[in-house]
């Protein structure tokens, strides 16, 4: 039934929209009483009370919104279970689930497009860990970690971004997986090569230095933080020169504080909902 309908309504459609062009428009003079039916002004007609057909070209108007992009990296996994508590705690335990967790979150709020590089106890190479979050095209890559040292009274989380030191490799790894940069050639004039890493370096380097300042600030006060806790290191998963990226480490294992904590969900909420609102911030203020 409503297909009849539909195909009747789309022949009267048709119908009255050809013969439209052949109703003269009356000049009307002043305190004239025309019928209404008479008063048309041009441009397309519909039936009274029919839904208009969508428009035929792409309304230009209306922008996909792509939601940003968070790729959550559990450090470790599988053969390799990072460090190893005071107690005995696995860090890629904790790291699984704090991903997990964080995870959780950030799908609730509908805000960002959510990749998890792993989500089971796999073992995961660095160089796949890079390629998920440049084949996401992340707009963001945080690696979750625990950190251990031989002072066990050392506590409290930091983040690290990646160190001026480790930029060789990082323009090594570009050439060797031969990634494509999307890069503004337009801001430069020098041969093409290395500069392009630079420029793409660069940008990337005030992105992550920004969220990293951003994230200590929403952990302050959430869980003890190391002193200097902004910290700079060649790590492999930092290396991709397009992905904004921090590894945060949670706290330390090696200290038993630290180690009981992190075992709690609740401590874990306390500081991924640190990490959430960072997130948030820095998407807000690019
Ligand atoms: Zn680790």
């Amino acid at each position: 039934m409503n297909r009849v309908f539909s195909i009747c309504l789309l022949t009267g459609l048709m119908t009255a929209t050809a013969s439209y062009a052949a109703v003269p428009v009356p000049s009307l003079k002043p305190g004239t009483d025309v019928p209404q039916s008479n008063v048309r002004a041009p441009g397309v007609r519909y039936f009274e009370g029919a839904v208009p057909f969508p428009a035929l070209k792409p309304n230009h108007d209306v922008k996909v919104v792509r939601k940003p992009v968070i790729v959550i990296d559990p450090g470790h996994g599988g053969r390799d279970p990072g460090s190893i508590g005071v107690k005995g705690t696995y860090e890629k335990t904790i790291t699984t689930a704090a991903a997990k967790e964080l995870a959780t979150k950030l799908n609730k709020s509908g805000r960002y497009t959510v990749i998890v590089t792993r989500s089971d106890d796999s073992y995961v190479d660095h160089d796949d860990r890079l390629r998920i979050a440049r084949t996401g095209q992340a707009d963001l890559f945080i690696s979750i970690h625990a950190d251990s040292t031989g002072n066990k009274s050392a506590r409290g989380a930091s983040v690290y971004t990646l160190a001026d030191r480790a930029k060789g490799r990082s323009k090594r790894i570009v050439n060797n997986q031969n990634w494509i940069l999307d890069v503004d050639l337009s801001v430069q004039t020098d041969p093409v090569g290395d500069i392009l890493v630079d420029l793409a370096q660069r940008k990337t380097e005030s992105q992550s230095d920004a969220f990293a300042e951003i994230l200590l600030s929403e952990l302050k006060g959430k869980t003890e933080l190391v002193g200097n806790s902004h910290r700079r290191a060649g790590y492999y998963v930092l290396l991709a020169p397009d992905v904004p990226a921090v590894l945060l480490e949670l706290g330390f294992l090696s200290n038993a504080k630290d180690e009981k904590l992190l075992k709690t969900k609740s401590h874990r909420a306390k500081i991924l909902s640190g990490v959430e609102r960072s997130i948030d911030r820095y998407m807000d203020e690019r």
